[in-house]
């Protein structure tokens, strides 16, 4: 017998646009090296990369290859930052999964969309980069395992461009699990509790290291040729966000606590400049009291929105911000995302959303109308 589900959502949440667990025993991570008995020393090294997330783990594998010798800084006990949280897909265009599925895809509409989703605001060169070169990111991700084979649609795509793992499961715990096995396999020196608190720079102004605290909380020194910044954003520390976009006070995060924007913060004591910082968006489908995101995917393979009166009421593919609007102009700012057993199928990631109790299910629709909250 056929299922119907639904699941309510109600105001959204901040989710960084771009930018870019456990234990200390998490595989391709390492602790510190410092001891509890003596000051740790200071080190030397080529190449110093701040954080542990998709863009950082990626660093590091791309600079070892290349030959330099690097350490890792992730402030938090596991590595994977938001990108572990990231469940959607990745986006790309002129793929060889689009191309096996038919899907007519180029770069230049990824461009258009891309522009366009941010009404324009966007830095085009970055969004050159960014639509020209995910293909290869996804070359380069499945060359070491990992697995983008299937594609779907995301709101603001004019096609379907959403990357993910067989049957639609979650896309960034399958990327930092190929990317922990790879700084794993190379021994890269990955530090798990350990904070970057300062850059060095020298009399020149040129950057020469890092101070940096172990997980004893001891200070110490690492002098580098380099340092890579990719401490994430900021979205789990309010007080920032508000700094920023004052309309924001009170929404809750998807973001994981370690995204507090200490790095923005390291890149302006050295002299960054910063750009777009209240280019916040927020994010149409979350259980904000859960600080849990919906997936757009779950939108993309079908799911409708409906109001407590059982109305549809936007076309859900819209961009973020015009379905996130949506949503809060309707009674009480709630909808429901409504769905039945044959997206469940298709799409693995829901699966986490029955787990954490946030699906109601019913074997007819009038059912399900008596029993959603
Ligand atoms: C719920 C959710 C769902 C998402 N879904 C998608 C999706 O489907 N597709 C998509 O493309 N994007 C998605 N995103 C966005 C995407 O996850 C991020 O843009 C991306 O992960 C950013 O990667 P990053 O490496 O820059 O940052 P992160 O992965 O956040 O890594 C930054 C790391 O730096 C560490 N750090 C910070 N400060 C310091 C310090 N001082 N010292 C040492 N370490 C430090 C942090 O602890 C963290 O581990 C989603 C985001 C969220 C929150």
């Amino acid at each position: 017998m056929k299922k119907w589900m639904s699941l309510m959502m109600a105001a959204f949440l901040a989710v960084p646009v771009l930018s870019g667990c456990g234990s200390s025993t998490t595989p391709g991570a390492t602790e510190g090296k410092a001891t509890t008995e003596a000051a740790p020393q200071d080190e030397n090294t080529d190449i110093v990369v701040i954080g542990a997330g998709g863009a950082g783990l990626s660093a590091a594998v791309e600079a070892t290859n290349a030959g330099a010798k690097v350490i890792v800084l992730e402030k938090m006990p596991m590595v994977g930052g938001n990108t572990t949280r990231a469940t959607g897909g990745l986006n790309a265009a002129g793929t060889e999964a689009q191309k096996k599925k038919g899907i007519e895809d180029s770069q230049e509409l990824f461009y258009k969309d891309t522009m366009k989703g941010g009404y324009d605001k966007n830095n085009p060169e970055l969004v050159k980069i960014l639509t020209t070169q995910a293909k290869d990111s996804v070359v380069w991700l499945e060359s070491m395992g990992a697995d983008l084979s299937d594609v779907g649609r995301a709101a603001g795509a004019s096609v379907n461009r959403i990357h993910r793992p067989t049957g639609g499961a979650a896309v960034g715990s399958n990327v930092v699990s190929t990317l922990k096995n790879q700084v794993k396999e190379k021994n890269v020196d990955v530090r798990v509790k350990n904070k970057a608190v300062e850059i060095i720079k020298d009399q020149e102004g040129k950057v020469t290291g890092v101070k940096a605290e172990n997980k004893d909380g001891k200070a110490y020194t690492i002098n580098a040729k380099a340092v890579i910044l990719a401490t994430g954003g900021f979205s789990a520390n309010q007080e920032m966000v508000i700094s920023y976009k004052p309309e924001l006070k009170g929404f809750a995060t998807t973001n994981h606590p370690g995204a507090l924007g200490e790095g923005i913060r390291l890149g302006e004591s050295v002299g960054a400049n910063l750009v777009d910082m209240a280019e916040i968006q927020t994010h149409p489908t979350v259980v904000p009291e859960k600080g849990v995101m919906v997936t757009e995917a779950v939108r993309g393979n079908g799911a409708i929105l409906i109001n407590k009166d059982g109305k549809r009421f936007i076309n859900e593919l819209l961009t973020r911000d015009v379905v996130s609007k949506g949503i809060l102009d309707q009674k009480d700012g709630v909808a429901y995302l409504f769905f039945d057993d044959g997206l469940r199928k298709g799409l693995k990631a829901v699966e986490e959303y029955f787990n954490m109790q946030l699906v109601t299910e019913a074997d007819s629709v009038e059912e399900l109308a008596g029993r959603s909250v």
